[in-house]
């Protein structure tokens, strides 16, 4: 009787217990829901009654994800796109060595073979030279001791002082000095210290693939006819193996190193021309901006300023640029005339002028510049 009442005595503790623990989960489960609903709800709320809320920030919000994958995809693909230029370029180094370099020795004349191999080793010591390091150099950031620095403005996602010229990248997620823009084929930010890497590179890259393009014209004319030739002759091939007339003699056909040299001077031709087009018209629009001392950022900025100045009938002026010449000496560091042959025609890891922090007038610069102005 005992052990009985002892054994419902069990089973009712077990009950109430399994009963207790259902409403605890159920309490937790209410609670998140509650702490989500209150989320959304101020979400929301922050979003709707704030005074700085426009079309724009609402448009921003809904296209946060669409942002949020884009900077995610382009910091992962990074590394495949810096493989993809260091591959490319290495592939038309290697097809002009093994293919093209044997036959510029054995066809031209002494004074042209000179030629091509100083200017052609001097454009690929620069091209790798300035890859390397735009792709090594840190563009800049700010300091994290704060009290030290005099910031014109606060950037919102790092809540930190943001010195004039600095701008937020979303891929780094970082502030960068003097951003231009973050550029995926170098899988870096293009900024203060890293800048004339950056159009070295471009200006040198570009210059080596027209320089290929032109050279290597008569070349490509050669080639191409060859493999359309190869194309009829496979065709007539074709056609002989179709009519089953084996006693014609069969057609000549290119052996495999025939063709791949045919391939490779026609894959090098293309390549080049197509990157001498595409990179020229960014070095180009850079050159632009260098000219102007503006980044790809302040362009923007600056048009928009210059529009609204122009409403009020008064005129803008960059307070960065200190006239067209002068901006490509700071640009490139050329303080002294030796420079532009120490600093301009071969590999120098001259610094820039200044820090990035503050913007005072360049000491190569004429004294008869005004002083700066902030925006
Ligand atoms: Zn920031
Ligand atoms: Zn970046």
């Amino acid at each position: 009787m005992r052990s009985r009442q002892r054994v419902f005595a069990a089973a009712m503790r077990l009950l109430l217990r399994c009963l207790r623990l259902g409403r605890r989960r159920r309490c937790t489960l209410v609670r998140q829901a509650e702490q989500l609903w209150r989320y959304g709800h101020l979400c929301l709320r922050s979003l709707l009654y704030n005074s700085f809320t426009n079309g724009d920030v609402v448009l921003d919000s809904l296209f946060e994800p669409v942002y949020w994958l884009v900077d995610h995809v382009t910091r992962w693909f990074g590394v495949v796109f810096v493989a993809l230029v260091i591959g490319l370029t290495s592939s038309v180094v290697a097809i002009v060595y093994i293919c093209l370099l044997p036959l510029i020795l054995q066809t031209y004349t002494p004074a042209w073979i000179c030629w091509h191999l100083a200017y052609g080793h001097w454009n690929l010591i620069m091209i790798v030279f300035h890859y390397y390091m735009a792709i090594t150099t840190s563009p800049g950031h700010p300091p994290q001791a704060k009290d030290d620095l005099t910031g014109v403005s606060i950037c919102r996602k790092c809540i930190a002082p943001k010195p004039a010229r600095t701008h937020h990248c979303s891929i780094c997620n970082r502030c960068v000095l003097k951003m231009d823009h973050h550029c995926p084929w170098l899988n870096n930010c293009v900024g203060h210290y890293n800048h004339r890497y950056f159009f070295s590179f471009c200006l040198f890259m570009t210059m080596g693939c027209i320089y290929c393009s032109i050279s290597g014209w008569e070349m490509f004319r050669d080639a191409y006819a060859a493999i359309e030739r190869m194309k009829l002759l496979e065709k007539e091939r074709l056609q002989v193996a179709a009519n089953q007339t084996y006693y014609q003699t069969p057609p000549p056909t290119f052996s495999f190193r025939q063709r791949a040299f045919h391939k490779s001077v026609v894959y090098v031709w293309v390549l080049c021309s197509s990157v001498a087009l595409a990179l020229g018209a960014l070095t180009l629009w850079h050159a632009a901006l260098i000219t102007r001392g503006e980044t790809s950022i302040e362009r923007h900025i600056n048009k928009k300023e210059r529009q609204r100045l122009q409403k009020k009938g008064k005129l803008f002026r960059n307070p960065y640029s200190y006239g067209s010449w002068d901006n490509w000496k700071v640009f490139l560091g050329v303080d002294m005339p030796r420079h532009w042959l120490t600093r301009v025609l071969l590999p120098s890891p001259h610094l820039p002028h200044g820090t990035g922090l503050s913007w005072d007038l360049p000491p190569c610069v004429a004294e008869q510049h005004a002083p700066l102005l902030s925006i």
